[in-house]
């Protein structure tokens, strides 16, 4: 195996790799040096080789939720592979699990529904790995990380050690967390360990998947009727990367603030407002998209999906500049007409 630049390291290191084959944007020009962790040792051992050598370090997970530049990654990028699924307590009314960080999220999810569990039921088939939730406070349907995670265990890059921290210490916000913000690239999950109720789901349910249950005139509430329902409502509006290249939601829903409503109901009354309760507004950045036109449009490459205008598919892209002109047309379309700034959501290696 080739250790060429990295030294003293027993595990294996390949170089030269497309990053297009890791991400489901299949975009991505070639990284340095890729390599896989299986346990926390291995990834503060990749972290030492690496500050020795001077080498930046990027970890994924699925690669569902990044993307990657054409003169791709000039140093080491680490899949994440840790395994695990252990039940670490149990009483009466709950069962808490600890997961590894590699573990596939929506296997997660069915182990944890086919256990009778409740908390995370609402988040299936959301594509990536068990660690990479909390980074963003993954959530959906009316549930999020932070509803169940306990604490997560991680290795901490700046002081060199394994450490834990709790739900409170992850600062959880809306699709937010410290590891996303002021200690971004400092930590690396290696699990995360969850709480979770032996209670049946209770209404009220998020609205979209009230209607699918109404719909469909289903009155009983199990941890695998719900997760079904959700299942059912996601296929209809994201296309499958292993068909569609794409990363699920390429924006971030919007959220503006109070004083700015006046002006955006001048330029159109119609436009759905979500509050928060701390006097800011959640606004679907799809529906934004699908006001400029640009729903089922193809720009440079890069298909506008056709049943959710939040989702960008690969169809004939051939670089990442093409994904970026794509992308920086429908920002600046939104922002012409609404003067609002939308923010892609995957991170970019
Ligand atoms: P959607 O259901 O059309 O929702 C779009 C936006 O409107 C979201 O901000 C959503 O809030 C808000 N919204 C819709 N109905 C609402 C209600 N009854 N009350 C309050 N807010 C409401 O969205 P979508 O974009 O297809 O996403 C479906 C679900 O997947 C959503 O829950 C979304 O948050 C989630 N999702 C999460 C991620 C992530 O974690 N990175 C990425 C993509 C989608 P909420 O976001 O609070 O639901």
């Amino acid at each position: 195996m080739p250790k060429m630049g990295y030294n003293n390291y027993h595990m294996d290191i390949h170089t030269n790799i497309p990053l297009k084959n890791y991400t489901t944007m299949k975009l991505g020009g070639p990284a340095r040096f890729m390599t896989e962790v299986r346990t926390s040792e291995e990834v503060a051992e990749v972290y030492r080789n690496a500050k020795t050598q001077k080498l930046p370090i990027f970890v994924i997970g699925g690669g569902s939720n990044v993307i990657a530049k054409d003169e791709g990654f000039s140093g080491i990028i680490v899949r994440m592979r840790i395994p695990g699924f252990e039940i670490v307590a149990d009483d009466i009314n709950s069962t808490t699990i600890k997961v590894g960080a590699g573990e596939e999220w929506d296997s997660v999810v069915k182990r944890a529904v086919d256990m009778r569990l409740s908390g995370i039921e609402a988040m299936s088939a959301i594509p990536g790995t068990a660690g990479a939730t909390p980074i963003q406070n993954v959530g959906a349907y009316g549930q999020e990380i932070a509803d169940t995670l306990q604490s997560v265990e991680a290795y901490d890059s700046r002081e060199d050690r394994l450490v834990t921290l709790t739900n409170d210490d992850c600062r959880f916000a809306y699709r937010h967390s410290i590891f996303r913000d002021e200690s971004i690239g400092r930590y690396v999950i290696t699990s995360i360990t969850l709480k979770l109720s032996k209670n049946l789901p209770t209404p009220p349910f998020y609205d979209a998947l009230q209607k699918y249950l109404d719909e469909n005139n289903i009155q009983i509430f199990t941890q695998e009727i719900i997760r079904n329902a959700v299942i059912a409502i996601r296929s209809t509006k994201l296309p499958d990367p292993q068909i569609s290249p794409n990363t699920g939601s390429f924006f971030k829903n919007t959220i503006v603030e109070n004083w700015q409503l006046d002006a955006l109901r001048a330029i159109n009354p119609d436009i759905p407002l979500f509050e928060m309760g701390d006097g800011r507004y959640k606004v679907p950045a799809g529906w934004l998209i699908e006001q400029t036109g640009l729903k089922g449009q193809l720009l440079h490459g890069m298909r506008v999906y056709d049943k959710n205008a939040l989702v960008l598919i690969n169809e004939s892209a051939t670089s990442y500049n093409d994904l970026l002109a794509a992308r920086d047309e429908i920002i600046g379309q939104v922002r012409d007409k609404f003067r609002i700034q939308i923010e892609q959501e995957p991170l970019t290696i």
